[in-house]
């Protein structure tokens, strides 16, 4: 079930120029683009169609999702168009100006209390989204988080790549098995193998969390290896100290719940959601001498 195509995919292409690199991920370049009639600026994600050879079903995949959650979400990347040539595939986003939450975090070390939980509220309010609309995203990451203007509000926050997502229906038996994301942001049933669903996403968000909060993820190992038995005992500490000596117990807490390394005893997004640091009104924090 192909999606469909804009009517002459050929001649589609020449509508926009493309112009610089935006970004790029694991098989896809982002540039920035302008749709020539109205002048509108887009971010137009080219996938090489040879480098994605036997996998062009995730990028099928990705349009499915996207037609099934964009829009309907603030805080999710809308998708304006999509076409082929026969070469590449296109897809032109909203454009985000204001980055990814990577380099925001890289380039304030860590976030204070209050503007990490209103973040991370934000965020997981667009997980309960997607996750009620039966998706699971896959791949949550501070690359994948994008803001979409200059200067970053936290309530511009934006969930990007459905890449690595998928349908979900809401049944324990119906479980995804194949090993896939990016190791430390993955949760141990990925590694385990015993069947994974969107508790996933949660998980995601506890090492999210962890990095806004300290400026580094929680499960950073010598090797590969080490990482991913790391992750499966869940062996992670809110260390060094002078890192974590302003951060409050409730925050603290956030994290672990999201942590927690038996999927069906980690809350889902809608509980996490009712986590004390996400509902106090006045931000927990920590008092400074
Ligand atoms: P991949 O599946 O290859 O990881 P992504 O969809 O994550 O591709 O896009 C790669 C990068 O391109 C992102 O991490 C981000 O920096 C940039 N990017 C993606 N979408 C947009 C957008 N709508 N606006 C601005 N930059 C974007
Ligand atoms: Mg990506």
């Amino acid at each position: 079930d192909r999606p469909e195509i804009a009517a002459d995919p050929v001649t589609v292409p020449c509508q926009y120029r493309t112009g610089r690199t935006l970004g790029s991920g694991t098989y896809a370049i982002v540039k920035e683009a302008i749709h020539i009639k109205t002048g509108e600026y887009y971010a137009c994600k080219v996938i090489n169609k040879k480098l994605m050879e036997g996998r062009e079903h995730m990028v099928r995949n990705e349009i499915a999702v996207l037609k099934r959650i964009s829009s309907g979400h603030p805080n999710i990347v809308t998708l304006h168009d999509y076409f082929e040539t026969a070469h590449n595939l296109y897809l032109c986003f909203d454009l985000c100006t204001g980055g990814e939450l990577f380099d925001s975090i890289c380039a304030r070390g860590q976030y204070t209390e209050a503007d990490a939980a209103e973040l991370v509220r934000t965020i997981l309010e667009a997980v309960k989204y997607i996750h009620d609309c039966g998706i699971v995203h896959r791949d949550l990451k501070p690359e994948n988080l994008l803001f979409r203007s200059k200067p970053e509000r936290t309530s511009e926050i934006m969930i990007a790549d459905f890449g690595l997502s998928r349908v979900m229906p809401d049944s324990k038996f119906n479980m995804l098995t194949e090993v896939c994301g990016t190791p430390g942001y993955m949760a141990p049933e990925i590694f385990k193998k015993t069947g994974h669903g969107k508790p996933v996403d949660v998980w995601a968000m506890g090492v999210i969390t962890y990095f806004l909060l300290a400026g580094y993820t929680p499960f950073d190992r010598d090797t590969q290896k080490q990482e991913m038995e790391a992750i499966i005992a869940g062996d992670y500490r809110f260390e060094p100290e002078e890192y974590w000596n302003n951060v409050s117990d409730a925050a603290r807490s956030f994290v672990s719940s999201c942590l927690t390394v038996d999927p069906d005893l980690r809350p889902t997004a809608a509980e996490a959601l009712q986590h004390p640091w996400l509902t106090a009104e006045v931000p927990h924090c920590v008092e400074k001498d």
